[in-house]
């Protein structure tokens, strides 16, 4: 039984094989199941940027908690239940482990009290839809998009709308939803190949921002009419260039900031008194407090993916063992739409 163990806190950016490990242990499958406990295979696991900031000394606080040394990592599974001594979890049933909670594990007995933490999730079965996409778009990430836009973006139409890591899990669902309500949507990522994805599903316009030497300038060229609504995915000098070209009364979903999660020293924003001068919204936000939000983000997410109004891109790793792997191409921008890890076949 291969599990995921988080063997090491990384200082800079996480090396697979130090600080991420595959370890082999064992279960018995045959053995019988205390009651209330079922019995889950792993199918596919996400790997996701917020991961980072659990690998760390358990004394620094954040929202949410350390990985313990040691033991196998957790967050967002998808799983099938192979046998069970619970009455709401039967043979066959496809169970989500929800963020933070699902065990990176090929088998894993889960116990009642953790219950909870598991969800069913049987829709794939009637969907249709690859059970990759709820762990993305369907799950976390794509609720993610879902809330941070509509709820925190305050939208209007006709505004301008600019997304940083935009081909990524969250940012290409941001720009097409933003695209569906009529806003001018622009975005910028890594790599040419990104740019062009991003012009293929609806982005008005898009840069890669590694070939452009003055931020606030590019960015005043693609956002003509300035930026209104700044879905915040990466921080840093990004940040910076857009707080030059917001316009008043703007609001900067703050959702994350990849660029500063591998360094020791986060970087120096520099001009925060034009939020004050333009009357600047930033708003931080975790999608797990938008709760109200799950069912209608799940109901609208899997028509609009079933009448093909929305396309997902995934990167998807074959294996338990491209688990660390996969984890540190996320940080390093390798991963081309959500990363994934396909561990085993239904
Ligand atoms: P992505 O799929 O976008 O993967 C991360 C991407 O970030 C990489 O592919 C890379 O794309 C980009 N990136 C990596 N390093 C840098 C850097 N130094 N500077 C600029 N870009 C970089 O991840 P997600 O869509 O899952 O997450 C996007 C953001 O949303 C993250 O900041 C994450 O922490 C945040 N998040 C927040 C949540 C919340 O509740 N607030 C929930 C989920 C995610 P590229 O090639 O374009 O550089």
């Amino acid at each position: 039984n291969k599990q995921v163990i988080f063997a090491k806190i990384p200082t800079g950016y996480p090396v697979p094989g130090e600080h991420l490990k595959v370890e082999e242990s064992t279960i018995d499958l045959d053995a019988p199941l205390p009651e209330g406990s079922f019995l889950l295979k792993l199918l596919d696991l996400s790997v996701d940027p917020y991961m980072r900031g659990r690998m760390r000394d358990p004394s620094v606080k954040s929202y949410s908690p350390a990985f313990p040394l040691g033991k196998p990592m957790t967050g967002d599974t998808m799983n099938v239940v192979i046998k069970s001594n619970n009455p709401n979890f039967k043979e066959g049933d496809l169970v989500y482990g929800k963020t933070g909670c699902g065990v990176f594990s090929e088998y894993v007995v889960i116990p009642k009290e953790m219950e909870p933490y598991f969800e069913l999730r049987n829709e794939p079965k009637e969907t249709g839809l690859p059970l990759s996409n709820y762990v993305g778009v369907l799950g976390m990430p794509g609720m993610t998009a879902y809330v941070g836009l509509l709820k925190f973006g305050a939208p209007k139409k006709g505004e301008t709308l600019y997304v940083s890591a935009a081909s990524g899990a969250v940012g290409q669902l941001v720009g097409q939803i933003g695209k569906t309500l009529g806003l001018y949507v622009v975005g910028s990522a890594g790599s040419d190949d990104k740019v062009e994805y991003l012009k293929e599903i609806g982005f008005d316009d898009a840069f890669n921002y590694k070939n452009v030497d003055n931020l606030t300038k590019k960015l005043g060229e693609v956002c003509p009419k300035g930026i209104d609504i700044y879905f915040e995915n990466v921080g840093g000098q990004m940040l910076e260039a857009v707080i030059n070209n917001m316009n008043q009364f703007g609001r900067i979903v703050a959702c994350g900031m990849i660029s500063q999660y591998n360094r020791e020293k986060p970087e120096g924003i520099h001009n925060l008194m034009q939020v004050v001068a333009k009357r600047l919204r930033i708003e931080g936000f975790i999608v797990g407090d938008s709760q109200e939000l799950k069912e209608p983000f799940r109901k609208d997410m899997t028509q609009w993916l079933l009448d093909g109004k929305i396309k997902y891109k995934e990167t998807i790793a074959n294996g338990i063992d491209q688990t660390p792997q996969a984890m540190a191409d996320v940080l390093h921008g390798k991963n081309f739409g959500k990363q994934v890890v396909k561990v085993a076949d239904l």
